[in-house]
Formats: structure tokens, C-alpha cells, sequence
């Protein structure tokens, strides 16, 4: 797997995106967004963090841009750790539409551009080519193990019709196995396919694989693993590329699953 950034330009903007598996099928393009943006008035490590003001709403402007998406034409809701799933359609954000707070938005519209936002949790962008479904998770530990990967692969079978076995899947960067020692409610609350993917240390908590408990919870669900990909790069490791809760790059990452409305030819993010 290639792992090298991503430049992505048009107009002033640059984004350099953490390159995540093939090309999405079916005229669907994932981009995981690292900080390293560039355009002008943006400090070269920017947040996107969908609190965090004007810089941040200037920085997902800006990434917008790069990926030839109209300005303000992401749809996110208010992520609260849970396994909740809301139908977006384009451009439905806390600024310019109603959408119930959720950890999860699936869609089926062309035009709509699906975000998620993550600092060491794991982002997965889902989609259907068959069903032209598509999905944006946020999958923390909490919301995993409440099954919000779960809801919402039922949420896209139940509104558009998809069969998980045609399900493509992109897990952006999170925090690695490197970096995640974890104790307490989280190991309660585990179930048994997760806890395969702890790692027990001589001194300390335990270690988790975050990236490979939602890979199993996916493939259990019915996701062809062959069409699963990670990104293998953990947050806290890299704080010139990523935010990490964990770290000391704080803000917010951003992942975007995007739908290119039909021209008669599929316009490419290259
Ligand atoms: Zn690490």
C-alpha cells in the first residue's frame, strides 16, 4: 500500500491527504484530511475541528475547495460518543440545516459530501456502489462498542437497500496499538471479538487495536474484508500531520466521503 501524502490542489487551496486503500468504486472518493493544508491565511498546521470557530471553519472551507466541493457543503452533525445514525443530505450542518446529534451519517444523494471528525478515534467512510449508499462514521471506543459501525450498515440496508457485501470501507488514521494503553470501563465493555485484538504488556494496562476491533465488527457484519482498507498510521505518532486527543497535537481531524453529482463522467480528486 502506498503511503505517501496526497496533494490535492484547485484553486489556492492544497490539501494533503493520508492516501487509505484504492479508489473508492462507483464515483465515490474518500479523503482523509491531514493538518498539513495550504492556502492562503492558513497557519501551516490547521484544525478542522467543527467547534473550533472561523480558523477551523476557514480550514474545511479551504479543504472544500481543494476538493472542488462548493464552500459550507459538508454535512456533520454533533458527535456524542454514541451509536446513533442520521440521513444527511448535502450540506446539512449545524449551520445551515436541522440534524440530529449522531456519530453516524449515511446518504444516498449526488452532491452530498458526508464528514467525520476524529482525533485518535477511528474514522470509516463506507460505501455501496450498488446501492449508491454511502456512510461517515466515528467509531471512539465508546461508540464501537454501542455499535455504531453495526447501526449503521443496518441504517443503509434499511434506507437505501445495501447489502454489506458490497460494501467498500476506509479506516482513516487513529490511534495505533503503538499508543493506545487502555483500562477500566473500556475493558468492560469489550465484547469477545474485541477483546482478540488486546495486547497484555508486562507492566501497565493493556494494550488495543482500535483499527482491527472495527475491522472484525465490519467483516462480521457482513463486509467483504477484501474490501476493507486502514491506514496504518497512528494520530498520536504523527503530530505534524494529525490532532490526537492523546497527544499534543490537539483540534480535530476530518474524513470525508463525497459523491460526485453525474456529469456524464466521473470527475477524479487527482
Ligand atoms: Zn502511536
Amino acid at each position: 500500500m502506498k503511503q505517501e501524502i496526497e496533494r490535492v490542489s484547485r484553486g489556492e487551496s492544497t490539501a494533503a491527504l493520508w492516501p487509505v486503500g484504492d479508489e473508492m468504486p462507483g464515483g465515490f472518493s474518500a479523503a482523509f484530511a491531514t493538518r498539513a493544508m495550504s492556502a492562503p491565511g492558513l497557519p501551516p498546521l490547521v484544525d478542522f475541528a467543527r467547534t473550533g470557530g472561523d480558523a477551523a471553519k476557514q480550514a474545511r472551507d479551504r479543504l472544500c475547495e481543494a476538493l472542488g466541493l462548493p464552500p459550507g457543503s459538508l454535512s456533520f452533525a454533533k458527535q456524542i460518543h454514541s451509536a446513533d445514525v442520521a440521513v444527511a443530505g448535502p450540506g446539512q450542518n449545524e449551520a445551515s440545516g436541522f440534524l440530529p446529534d449522531a456519530d453516524a451519517l449515511i446518504s444516498n444523494a449526488e452532491g452530498a459530501a458526508l464528514a467525520v471528525f476524529t482525533a485518535d478515534c477511528v474514522p470509516i467512510l463506507m460505501a455501496d456502489p450498488e446501492s449508491g449508499a454511502m456512510a461517515a462514521v466515528h467509531a471512539g471506543w465508546r461508540g464501537m462498542t454501542s455499535g455504531v459501525i453495526e447501526n449503521a450498515l443496518a441504517a443503509m440496508k434499511r434506507e437505501f437497500g445495501t447489502n454489506p457485501q458490497g460494501v467498500s470501507a476506509r479506516l482513516g488514521p487513529c490511534v495505533g496499538l503503538c499508543c493506545y494503553e487502555v483500562g477500566g470501563e473500556l475493558l468492560e465493555r469489550l465484547s469477545d471479538s474485541d477483546r482478540k485484538h488486546l495486547r497484555p504488556r508486562e507492566t501497565g494496562g493493556p494494550r488495543l487495536d482500535l483499527d482491527a476491533c472495527c475491522r472484525t465488527r465490519l467483516e462480521a457484519a457482513g463486509v467483504n474484508p477484501k474490501n476493507v482498507f486502514s491506514a496504518g498510521v497512528c494520530t498520536k505518532c504523527r503530530p505534524n500531520l494529525f490532532a490526537s486527543y492523546r497527544g499534543r497535537a490537539g483540534g480535530l481531524n476530518i474524513s470525508i466521503i463525497l459523491k460526485r453529482p453525474h456529469h456524464g463522467g466521473a470527475q477524479c480528486l487527482k
